[in-house]
């Protein structure tokens, strides 16, 4: 909400609002059901469009008049065509599990949900190479290479709601990127919509294509602002034969180096996941019965926990490869439940203010206590402002979520909290004049991590950009944009400023 007002008063382009003519246009091209509006003669109730214009955290809210459902890639190119025509802006909406306010309008724009265009196009059982249709449901894809002894590359706690296009726009990291690596790596092929109508057909399936700018690359992680994604080819891997996990309870933080270094040298190949959770965020996912709690005797003086995947080939000699490392070892999955359930309990326990940020896996610890600190100081910890600061995250992929929950969105949390968290993690904004290379440049006054490590920018951090990212980058970034979309009518406010 507080974004919203922000962007409100940047943006100065000159867009068209959707008026009854257009929704005359629209009927041309979607059948009735697949046209939502409250303009034109419609008994559409407005709150029938609260789930396109509201995001999973609460924390933006968008006034869409229309949301189109297309089933075609056709039909995405002809109503973006007659957007572009219209100067009217657009943003794409996949499940909406979005964690940056990147997939609701800032005012009035066209949604596009992709949510009808849910088939799957084909599957190679020998190739393991899947292209669907990006309105797939994560989960469903999963469930439908499963048989085939296939999985997604890709796991998160919004499987169940988001969209692999979704997930390429916005190059989800999740649970098993310590394992498969990035969706950069494993997408092989896009369809997109460009911002003009035209339709971009890179939907290979080749493993191997060096012809060429690899024009892919640019709309993953691009989290819509370049083009609508409408199909994804994707590599999945074959199911591991034999999977385990194991929850450890440490007493103290300084712990969890020594033993990632322990584990990754004895599991080699067949360590797939080594994700943290401090114990604010343990209790609370408890709290809020996501996954199965450990009994009081596990958790005895315990400050943090982390939970370790085996993946491989044979359960013995994984299994063996455990319990040399372990002298205990429990398997279960409610312990994933307990890991995916933490944004969930976060949710559910008030307002969270999220950073997802890289940094070096030592300072997880310090970077929670210092802003937790941080705001006890500024006198704003207590029940009815900041009820919890805590830390939980793919140590694996050197990526904390560090939340901050609150009673409820205020601005005077919101200042307390930036720039701090962003001069903590990225670039400090203390700029000097380096003497000696005559060039300007940024001070590191600290860690020079990433202000976002997998969810993305959004419309939460464009302001925060420049601490992860130089001058001379926005600036081509910026170019990239323009060259898409000169107009500037996809997703607008969003990761740019
Ligand atoms: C409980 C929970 C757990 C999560 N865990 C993780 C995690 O572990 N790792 C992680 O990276 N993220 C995580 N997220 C964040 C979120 O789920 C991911 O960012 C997800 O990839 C978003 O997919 P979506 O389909 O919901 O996209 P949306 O939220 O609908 O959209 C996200 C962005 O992508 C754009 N977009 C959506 N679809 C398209 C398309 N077809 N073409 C072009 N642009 C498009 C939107 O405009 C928006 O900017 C989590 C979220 C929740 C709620």
């Amino acid at each position: 909400m507080l974004r919203l007002v922000r962007h409100g008063l940047r943006w100065r382009r000159p867009y068209s609002s959707i008026a009854a003519s257009d929704i005359d246009h629209f009927r041309t091209i979607l059948p009735p059901h697949a046209i939502l509006s409250t303009l034109s003669p419609s008994t559409l109730n407005p709150s029938e469009l609260d789930p396109y214009n509201n995001d999973w955290m609460g924390k933006y809210r968008g006034r869409a008049t229309t949301v189109l459902k297309p089933k075609t890639t056709q039909q995405v190119s002809d109503i973006v065509r007659w957007c572009a025509s219209r100067d009217i802006p657009i943003v794409p909406q996949g499940g909406n599990t979005g964690l940056v306010g990147g997939s609701v309008p800032l005012r009035d724009e066209l949604v596009i949900s992709l949510a009808n265009m849910n088939s799957v196009r084909s599957f190679d059982p020998v190739s393991g190479i899947l292209v669907a249709d990006a309105g797939c449901i994560l989960q469903s894809l999963t469930d439908y290479v499963a048989p085939h002894n296939h999985i997604m590359p890709i796991d998160l706690g919004a499987k169940g709601s988001c969209h692999i296009g979704g997930n390429v726009a916005t190059n989800a990291g999740g649970l098993r990127l310590l394992r498969y690596g990035s969706l950069h790596g494993s997408v092989l092929g896009l369809e997109v919509v460009l911002p003009d109508g035209t339709i971009l057909d890179q939907l290979t399936t080749l493993r191997k294509d060096n012809t060429g700018y690899d024009l892919k690359q640019l709309f993953i992680g691009a989290e819509g602002t370049l083009g609508i994604i409408t199909a994804v080819s994707i590599l999945t891997p074959p199911s591991p034969q034999a999977s385990n996990n194991v929850i450890l309870a440490l007493p103290h933080f300084d712990n969890v180096q020594p033993l990632y270094r322990a584990v990754k040298r004895q599991l080699s190949e067949i360590l797939s996941a080594f994700e943290y959770i401090d114990r604010t965020a343990y209790d609370l996912a408890v709290k809020h019965g996501q996954g199965r709690a450990l009994s009081d005797e596990e958790v005895d003086g315990a400050a943090c926990f982390v939970l370790v995947e085996t993946s491989g080939g044979r359960r013995e000699h994984d299994e063996e490869k455990l319990t040399d490392l372990l002298s205990t070892l429990r398997s279960s999955p409610s312990l994933w439940a307990l890991r995916e359930g933490v944004t969930e309990a976060v949710s559910k326990e008030g307002k969270a203010y999220k950073y997802d940020i890289s940094i070096p896996l030592a300072s997880f610890k310090t970077v929670v206590d210092t802003t937790r600190e941080h705001l006890r100081s500024k006198g704003l910890l207590g029940e009815h402002a900041v009820k919890h600061v805590m830390g939980y995250g793919h140590v694996g992929d050197g990526n904390l979520h560090l939340n901050i929950v609150a009673a409820a969105y205020t601005q005077e949390i919101q200042d307390a909290l930036e720039p701090f968290v962003y001069e903590l993690v990225g670039k400090s904004l203390v700029q000097t004049w380096h003497q000696k290379l005559n060039t300007y440049v940024r001070c590191a006054a600290s860690y020079r991590g990433s202000v976002s490590a997998e969810h993305g920018i959004g419309a939460m951090k464009t302001h925060a950009l420049h601490y992860s990212k130089d001058d001379v980058s926005i600036e081509w970034m910026k170019k990239i944009k323009a060259l898409f979309d000169p107009k500037g009518i996809m997703n607008p406010g969003k990761v740019l400023e």
